[in-house]
């Protein structure tokens, strides 16, 4: 492998955490390049995203240390302040509040597209070097570096490649990884809705036997749903005409917002849980959903992908402050060990809540009410669950 045309790092996906670590790294003077087989289409504020994000603050500060999230809280980032959480089966309800965790919110509600949007604008400034549209064909790989071949017929050799490119990884594949993945037989609905009662800058989620409804604040009035319910269900859901819509979430929704109104079109995606086998192989790097798709009702995908970038660059800022090498072998295990054990908790952790809510026979009814009144009843215990999800 020629040294002189060596890169430091090829990422091979460029949505959020594929863009957001190639900042991430050149911002520590690594020569980064970034391979995204479709350069995204540019974010308008006339059509929002269906997709949203229930962005934490460790996630915040990633995107802020690369020049990016100062523009995206600006430009559209709705903060909320409170989460409420209540089960439809028992009764208990469990508040997690800003003030009384002393912060001004407890994270932003974010569009996908703007995030990659603003993300991009800021990689060629950064001295990002951006192949797009290009795929990776064939990866070779020694003790040294990895070579990777572009569809295109191109070659790019470097030290490290890092895949990012979603849960169908092609990278992930060439690189020998294999998947363990449980289709959950749900979907999610998501879409906008106006209504007739303020979210008071509250995330509300309701259990509900089918699965949780999640009402996330994203301007005055207006929530972004996001509706798990069984695969046939949410598409009989998704086609429904807007006032049998309207009529469905509302009282899925116990009436808690008023009246709901769809102002958007619908969507509805498929639910999985996915982990890949390892998050490194030789001199390949797995993050974000190549690495771990999870459910999405605690909102927590993407931040999960943010946190794999976060160890990274640690761990490449702790190399350089002791003059060793941020790519020795020793120190990828180590990032992967770490990424590895908390993207699996993660996984099944969300996995037993919603298999846990998603069942109408009493003692799971009970179990589940009785737990929310517990951790709501004990602050510290509450205080402990939020800080753990919000990345504080
Ligand atoms: C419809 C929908 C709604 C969702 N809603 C939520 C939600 O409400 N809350 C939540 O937390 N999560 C949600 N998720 C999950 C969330 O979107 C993901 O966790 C997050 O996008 C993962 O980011 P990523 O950058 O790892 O992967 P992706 O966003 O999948 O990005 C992968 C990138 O790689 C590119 N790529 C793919 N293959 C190749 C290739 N061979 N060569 C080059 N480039 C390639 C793709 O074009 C893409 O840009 C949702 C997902 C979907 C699909």
């Amino acid at each position: 492998m020629s040294r002189r045309e060596r890169r430091d790092v090829v990422i091979v996906g460029g949505g959020v955490v594929g863009a957001a670590c190639a900042l991430a790294l050149a911002a520590q003077d690594l020569d980064v390049v970034l391979v995204e087989a479709r350069a995204p289409a540019a974010w308008s504020a006339a059509s929002p995203d269906l997709r949203v994000y229930a962005f934490a603050h460790d996630s915040a500060r990633l995107l802020r240390s690369v020049g990016a999230w100062d523009d995206i809280r600006a430009t559209r980032a709705h903060p909320y302040r409170r989460m409420q959480v209540w089960d439809a089966g028992g009764g208990s309800e469990l508040v997690f509040d800003a003030d009384q965790l002393g912060m001004r919110e407890l994270g932003w509600i974010v569009e996908h597209a703007l995030l990659v949007d603003r993300l991009w604008a800021r990689l060629a400034a950064a001295g990002v070097d951006v192949r797009a549209p290009a795929q990776v064909e064939a990866l070779e790989q020694d003790g040294d570096g990895v070579t990777l071949r572009l569809d295109a017929g191109s070659r790019i050799e470097a030290r490290l490649a890092i895949a990012a490119d979603g849960a169908a990884s092609t990278l992930r594949t060439l690189a020998g990884i294999g998947t363990r993945a449980h289709d959950y037989a749900q979907a999610g609905v998501v879409g906008y809705v106006d209504s007739t009662e303020p979210h008071r800058d509250t995330a509300w989620q309701r259990f509900l036997p089918t699965g949780p409804l999640a009402l996330l604040p994203v301007g005055q009035g207006r929530s972004s749903i996001v509706w798990t319910l069984p695969a046939d269900e949410a598409t009989r859901m998704r086609e429904l005409d807007d006032a049998a819509f309207s009529d469905a979430l509302t009282r899925a929704s116990g009436g808690r917002l008023g009246t709901l109104t769809p102002v958007s079109p619908r969507a509805a995606f498929p639910l999985r849980r996915q982990l890949a086998d390892a998050q490194l192989q030789g001199r390949v790097l797995v993050i974000g959903d190549a690495a771990h798709v999870v459910h999405p009702l605690a909102g927590q995908g993407v931040n999960l992908g943010l946190r794999d970038v976060i160890g990274l660059a640690d761990s490449v800022a702790d190399a350089r402050r002791r003059g060793a090498r941020w790519d020795a072998p020793q120190r990828l295990a180590r990032w992967a060990r770490t990424r590895r054990s908390e993207s699996a908790v993660a996984a099944h952790a969300f996995e037993s809540i919603n298999r846990a809510y998603s069942n109408e026979s009493l003692l799971p009814v009970l179990l589940r009410s009785h737990a929310l009144g517990i951790a709501q009843a004990v602050p510290p215990l509450r205080n402990l669950l939020w800080k753990r999800a919000a990345g504080l």
